[in-house]
């Protein structure tokens, strides 16, 4: 999941980002109103988290111009204001969330989670896909009761595919969520990363569930004659 954290108090913006990171998210920064709207633009975010006072041009206004072209990424509000009437005119204007300064990390951990969790239309924290199962609110797969050994990315990778079962999910769909700015844009880092994750699923599962479109992409399945 590929989040953008535009909030202009630096340190809280790299405890947010760091905090993020260690959570497996793919996290961009910035510290503007102007290069927050534009970055919505070129890359792919599952979720932005806006501050209000923003240099250059203001959190709510960001917000407007966002909503006007895009309806879906998901916008998390954060403010010092705690005027019950930013916090409906941020919701007036399309913020899915809003969250008021100072906060828990933790706090901010599950509203994210929450969000993430209502753009896939998730009911609960459990993905799965036969004996393959996820919690995303412990941060653990299992097959059976025996527990996936994986690294942040090839989690990050596991949980983009469960959430998009039977669906071609294409390189760049996969750089755009799970790799941040800083990555280095290179396909193969993407193969290297689901080849590692395929060693491991089917060390435990016998089976690959994850299959190649050539030409396409990667999707996951649970019907083994699907080859
Ligand atoms: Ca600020």
């Amino acid at each position: 999941m590929r989040i953008l954290v535009a909030e202009d108090e630096l340190d809280l913006q790299e405890a947010i980002a760091e905090g993020l990171r260690m959570e497996g998210y793919a996290v961009d920064t910035c510290d503007n109103g102007e290069d927050a709207y534009e970055l919505a633009f070129v890359e792919k975010y599952d979720l932005i988290i806006l501050d209000l006072n923003l240099p250059k041009m203001d959190g709510l206004h960001v917000l407007e111009k966002i909503r006007e072209e895009n309806k879906d990424v998901k916008i998390l509000v954060l403010s010092a204001r705690s005027s019950v009437n930013d916090k409906v005119k941020g919701l007036d204007m399309g913020a899915n969330d809003y969250l008021t300064k100072p906060f828990d990390f933790a706090e901010l951990e599950a509203r994210i989670r929450n969000l993430i969790r209502r753009k896939f239309v998730q009911e609960n924290n459990l993905l799965t896909c036969g004996n393959l199962n996820m919690d995303l609110t412990k941060r653990i797969s299992c097959v059976g009761e025996q527990e996936l050994l994986l690294t942040k990315k090839e989690f990050a990778l596991l949980e983009y595919f469960l959430l998009h079962q039977e669906q071609v999910v294409s390189q760049e769909e996969l750089m755009g969520h799970v790799w941040d700015q800083n990555a280095d844009s290179f396909s193969g880092v993407i193969r290297v990363h689901i080849a590692s994750l395929r060693k491991k699923l089917k060390a435990l599962l016998q089976d690959d569930p994850i299959r190649t479109k050539i030409g396409e992409g990667y999707y996951i399945t649970n019907n083994e004659g699907d080859a």
